[in-house]
């Protein structure tokens, strides 16, 4: 077979051009045609091509106006083909869109240019000439991709929550030194806290590893007055270390829309949390719940319960709660308990509160399918629409990015790290709302997808740094 070249009004350099010789070649070993055929590389569209097209007399047109190398050979791909698949196997012309006509020569084009680029090495540069113009662009994208990173960073203190270990302190312990003085904090987290830990494994012993704690706080009732002292106080403070910021910060998001619109204004709820917190007799915490019903409630919980357990009537998942027990402010404070409530408020993490209540609210449970199923869409689903990426390397990372030169992920190695960074609005708000399927769930299927796409082994998404 023959196939003829023609460049109409066409754009393209002549290394360019020498590069499509080369890959029409690449294309004629790869998919042999049984005809002769004519390429037009063309400077303006013609009738109602719109990047490319194929017709009867074995002519393929490939738009190059304005486009890169590489967008270039992946019409020419794709039209190669549609004339495969039409004069080799015989298949009639399907839609343009959708179909398995066009979904093949989506994929063939993406896979062959992944191939051409193996074997010939010498063309990289060639292939993403253009990239460079683009490289300020994928690094203003880059930026949203960190902002992102924080919101995953604080689901990913949940996870971290959930086993029973020793959680980090996020601060110094004098961090908080407007509320809470260096030696009660020093106290309150090496010896409160860590005991509770210590004595929850002593009292789970042979059952620990099967267990997580926030599934035995929801099921407390199942166990004995120790476990529910210790496993409330690890809970507890593990909850309480997030939600403290040495920064003041203002409330914000939809949480506070949430507060103002329940409790009529900011000041009011304040009132509220002190009150109930002033009443509280003896040691327990005060907590701001959502309720099953989707409600905010202020509560109080004797000792260490708290409101998730199942214990506890008219609970909910505890968005705040302030430590109540004289071991938390004794030193500093004395008996002066409405100081240190005062106090408080000038260190609340509102950030973590709100991302907890956007967690806890945009939750969709009722999806009438099973985790396996949904697994497989949202597997499928990935496979469709970022199947084909190109990789493209800035700084030591590897961005993968898609035809609009939009990044989904990044990746970086160095001799330390591995890391991985995924846009969140891409992936995550989908696998959430139209899978149903939770964190770890999207985890572990983005983490096999990633290896057996893009061979990238060993590393687990979102990206966790402590
Ligand atoms: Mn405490």
């Amino acid at each position: 077979m023959k196939v003829s070249i023609k460049h109409i009004k066409c754009p393209m350099t002549k290394e360019s051009r020498d590069l499509a010789k080369v890959f029409i070649e690449f294309l004629q070993k790869r998919f042999p045609l049984n005809h002769d055929i004519t390429v037009l590389f063309l400077g303006e569209r013609t009738g109602t091509m719109t990047t490319g097209s194929r017709n009867n007399d074995h002519v393929l047109k490939v738009l190059t106006k304005k486009r890169l190398n590489r967008d270039i050979l992946k019409t020419l791909s794709h039209e190669w083909v549609h004339e495969y698949q039409h004069s080799i196997l015989g298949r009639e012309r399907g839609p343009d869109i959708g179909g398995q006509n066009e979904d093949e020569a989506n994929s063939y084009a993406g896979r062959l240019m992944k191939i051409f680029e193996k074997e010939h090495p010498e063309f990289t540069e060639l292939v993403y000439e253009g990239f460079k113009n683009t490289l300020k662009r994928i690094d203003l994208i880059s930026e949203q991709f960190v902002k992102k990173d924080k919101e995953l960073i604080q689901e990913q203190f949940l996870l971290e929550m959930k086993k029973i270990g020793i959680d980090k302190l996020p601060y110094s312990y004098s961090a908080l030194k407007q509320f809470v003085d260096p030696e009660t904090m020093d106290i309150h987290y090496n010896k409160h806290y860590k005991g509770y830990v210590k004595k929850l494994n002593d009292a789970l012993s042979n059952k620990k590893g099967e267990m997580e704690l926030e599934d035995i706080i929801k099921t407390i009732s199942k166990f004995d007055t120790k476990v529910r002292n210790n496993a409330g106080g690890a809970f507890n403070h593990a909850l309480f270390w997030k939600m403290l910021s040495p920064k003041k910060q203002t409330p914000k998001g939809d949480i506070l829309e949430r507060i103002l619109k329940q409790f009529g204004s900011f000041k009011k709820f304040k009132e509220e949390f002190n009150k109930v917190s002033m009443d509280n007799f003896g040691s327990g915490w005060c907590w701001l719940v959502l309720t099953k019903t989707n409600r905010l409630k202020i509560m109080s919980t004797p000792n260490q319960d708290n409101p998730l357990m199942n214990i506890i009537d008219g609970g909910g998942y505890p968005l705040l709660g302030l430590d109540l027990w004289e071991h938390a402010y004794y030193l500093k404070y004395r008996n002066k308990r409405d100081q240190y409530i005062k106090n408080f408020w000038d260190c609340v993490n509102w950030e973590f509160v709100n991302s907890l209540y956007d967690l806890k609210t945009n939750k969709k449970e009722t999806i009438n399918e099973s985790v396996d199923r949904r697994e497989k869409s949202a597997l499928k689903w990935l496979n469709k629409k970022f199947g084909d990426l190109t990789p493209v390397v800035v700084d030591n990372r590897t961005y993968y990015i898609d035809e609009d030169r939009k990044p989904l992920f990044y990746y970086h190695q160095d001799s330390k790290y591995k890391d991985i960074y995924i846009n969140y609005e891409r992936i995550w708000s989908f696998f959430n709302s139209i899978f149903g399927l939770n964190t770890l769930q999207t985890q572990e299927i983005l983490k096999v997808w990633l290896e057996e796409t893009y061979n990238l082994k060993g590393v687990t998404p979102p990206f966790w740094k402590l």
